[in-house]
């Protein structure tokens, strides 16, 4: 089978350039979209998402991440984690080292260092910079955010996903969007395909979005519709509750290595897609 590798936003390259040529010499699913997710935390230009994320409104940068294999379901994740900058990994591990599905804040960190994640100063100078700048704007209605969900089918038809971030910018201390959420920020299961989301996470955590797009895959709707289903949801909650619908994008992968994705209206979503030698970017339908 042609394997595929699909990622959120613009740096969605920079994860699909690093887990295609993994999917290629045959890695597992979950390998590949775990070193394109760490290629991300990876780059401090990217401001959202490992080292160099945005900070939370005391000045910290806490991470969110998770991961699940859709061949067994198995699954973990890490949420309000400090000082560890590969908390996709963490998360993994959670999975695979614990009898657990999730572990938060210290304990997180604890368990990391002593499986040997090094405890890092996440800031950069330009993390600093912007956050120093937004507490002078005393506005939450512009917020930044944006996650790296990378999902991947491999040559023997497996599934896999992974998301991390650093949450929306200057979160309330102990905040966690849906990316660290199984079934929110994400879902896999090799009976229907896989499916993750990015954007404003209380929203997506809303509708249980990664699960309502991957039940639509179970009964038979292409990517494409199980993610214009799942912003049309977005878009129709938001009328019932009276606002604006957020910014939201999702994406989805089927185990044919068919690719959708959705975002609501005045959201600029483009997406990766990694298959056989090449990585494009694409631009999602938005739902108004
Ligand atoms: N979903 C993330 C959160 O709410 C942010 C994003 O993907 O833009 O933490």
């Amino acid at each position: 089978m042609q394997p595929i590798v699909i990622a959120t936003w613009k740096f969605g390259e920079l994860a699909a350039r690093a887990a295609l040529p993994l999917l290629t010499r045959g890695a597992a699913a979950l390998d590949a979209a775990l070193a394109g997710a760490q290629a991300v935390e990876d780059d401090p230009a990217v401001n959202s998402v490992g080292y160099g994320g945005l900070a939370n409104r005391l000045g910290v940068v806490s991470l969110d991440a998770c991961v699940m294999d859709g061949r067994t379901l198995d699954c973990g994740a890490v949420a309000g984690v400090e000082n560890i900058r590969h908390v996709a990994a963490l998360a993994r591990l959670v999975m695979e080292k614990t009898p657990h599905l999730m572990l938060v804040g210290e304990g997180a960190k604890l368990f990391a260092v002593q499986h040997g994640f090094p405890l890092e100063c996440l800031h950069t100078p330009e993390s600093v910079a912007t956050w120093q700048r937004r507490g002078l704007e005393k506005s939450t209605t512009h917020l930044t955010h944006d996650t790296v969900t990378v999902l991947a089918l491999d040559q023997t038809g497996s599934l896999a996903g992974v998301c991390t971030t650093s949450g929306l910018s200057h979160k309330m201390p102990g905040r966690v969007g849906d990316s660290p959420i199984i079934g929110a920020g994400l879902y896999v299961d090799n009976a229907a395909g896989a499916a993750g989301g990015t954007g404003v996470g209380e929203e997506i955590l809303r509708i249980a979005a990664s699960s309502v797009m991957v039940e639509s895959l179970r009964a038979g709707q292409t990517p494409q519709e199980a993610c214009e289903l799942a912003a049309r949801r977005i878009v129709e909650v938001g009328k019932r509750r009276n606002v604006k619908p957020a910014q939201i994008a999702f994406i989805a992968l089927d185990p044919r290595g068919n690719v959708g994705a959705a975002c609501t209206a005045g959201t600029d979503f483009h997406f990766a897609v990694g298959r056989g030698d090449c990585v494009e970017m694409k631009q999602a339908v938005a739902i108004a």
